[in-house]
């Protein structure tokens, strides 16, 4: 598969059926796995040999699924999780604990902002936000003795900046730890972080992976390039003998390209279990058969719908990396030279009840808390997901009352533009 485009292989990467085998990737809806001997159970215990033997850890059906989502970005091993949240938190606890320190785009999703910054500050690791834009300087500054990681997003939800990869890799490795980015947003179509030096990529699958809102999931990719034992005293999880697997040392046995993978399975599935569900990964990898075909629409429908906005006397700015009015237009011509995705964000004049009745107006594009779906949606986070918020806190987190998040799908861009125009009249 290695010499296809990145076009064939959202379609066959990942699974090749022998001779009479099932065309379509089986669902293997089975809790366990059957065995001749104890002593060939006994080699997968011990991570001796590879295989399945409970789907609280691995199956088959997910292997496939990863194993495309891992040639799609260019990395050498991938895990599925049952969710982008639980994704981000293995890609992190992986080689984080107690004691440990992250930094962290101040620019990321909700949900894994209260993941670092309150859940994991419980567990005792620390973080330090930066800005997105900071420059090198801040970025070496942020940096203490006991960090172990620097994360960020591709393009973030819901602010829309755009993350400069390059920079904050080399800031990373200068430091001797890897880059998470978590690329939900773009997907590998668009831009494929491992290429601009990113260690370990995260998704939502939820998102434009399965693009069809019908399965919460998420994916882990290791480049295979972050040299562990160069750096073990950081990394003594990777980089010592873990007594669980009669001492094993997964970056000796399992190499720079196997290490991350084999221990997030092995400890943090077998602990947490958070795996996906075969059913789930079936269903994600539908999304992935056509995801290369739906990414350009999507795109295509957002900068149609981000130009009609700007050029709107209701409409006060319009966030789009696409748009050359954009602070982050110059990066997204260099991470993103296709497009990045088809969510925009956009202030209207006149606050939350101008927000209101837009929405009110909307014919086609429904009221959700979700983004990246075939279906056009939207959100006005001041009067749903941040309403306990007031207008001046909204205003000093960048959030203004009159902000609106559209996630524009796959219908016509003439019948989307058409029907945000008619909602706006209603204002
Ligand atoms: C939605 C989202 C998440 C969380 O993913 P879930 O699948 O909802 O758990 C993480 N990161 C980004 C960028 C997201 O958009």
């Amino acid at each position: 598969m290695e010499n296809y485009t990145i076009n064939t292989k959202c379609v066959q990467a990942g699974y090749r059926p022998g001779n009479g085998e099932p065309r379509q990737i089986p669902i293997v809806q089975s809790t366990t796995f059957k065995y001749d001997t104890s002593e060939d159970m006994g080699k997968l215990f011990d991570l001796e040999a590879s295989g399945y033997f409970y789907t609280r850890l691995q199956n088959p059906t997910n292997d496939y699924v990863a194993a495309k989502i891992a040639a799609l970005e260019g990395g050498t091993a991938a895990m599925l999780t049952s969710s982008g949240q639980a994704a981000n938190f293995f890609a992190l606890f992986n080689i984080c604990e107690c004691g440990s320190h992250i930094v962290a785009s101040s620019s990321i999703y909700g949900g894994t902002f209260n993941l670092i910054a309150v859940t994991m500050a419980k567990m005792g690791i620390e973080v330090t936000f930066v800005s997105p834009t900071a420059s090198e300087e801040e970025l070496n500054a942020a940096f203490k003795d006991n960090t172990r990681a620097v994360f960020g997003e591709t393009i973030a939800n819901p602010a829309l900046t755009v993350l400069d990869i390059e920079k904050f890799a080399k800031a990373a490795h200068s430091h001797g730890v890897p880059l998470i980015v978590d690329n939900t947003f773009p997907t590998p179509v668009n831009c494929r972080p491992i290429e601009w030096g990113a260690d370990i990529v995260t998704h939502s699958t939820t998102k434009y992976m399965d693009g069809h809102g019908a399965a919460v999931g998420g994916v882990i990719v290791d480049s295979g390039k972050f040299d562990w034992m160069a750096h073990a005293d950081k990394f003594p999880g990777l980089c010592t003998p873990d007594d669980s697997y009669h001492g094993i040392t997964y970056a000796e046995k399992f190499g720079k390209e196997g290490a991350f993978i084999t221990k997030a399975t092995a400890q943090l599935m077998r602990d947490f279990g958070s795996i996906q569900s075969p059913q789930n990964a079936f269903i994600l990898n539908l999304g992935l058969e056509s995801l290369h075909v739906r990414m350009p629409r999507h795109v295509e429908n957002g900068q149609a719908v981000a130009e009609f906005l700007e050029k709107h006397p209701k409409v006060v700015k319009v966030n789009y990396s696409g748009l050359k009015s954009d602070p982050y237009y110059e990066l997204g011509q260099k991470y993103l030279p296709n497009g990045g995705c088809g969510v925009v964000s956009f202030e209207l004049k006149g606050g939350r009840d101008a927000a209101q009745k837009f929405m009110k107006g909307l014919r086609l594009a429904a009221i959700e808390t979700h983004v990246a779906d075939a279906r056009t949606c939207c959100l006005n986070p001041a009067t749903s997901t941040h309403r306990q918020m007031s207008d001046e806190q909204l205003a000093q987190a960048g959030i203004p009352a009159g902000l609106v998040r559209m996630s524009c799908g796959l219908e016509d861009k003439k019948d989307l533009i058409a029907d945000i125009e008619n909602a706006l009249n209603q204002i």
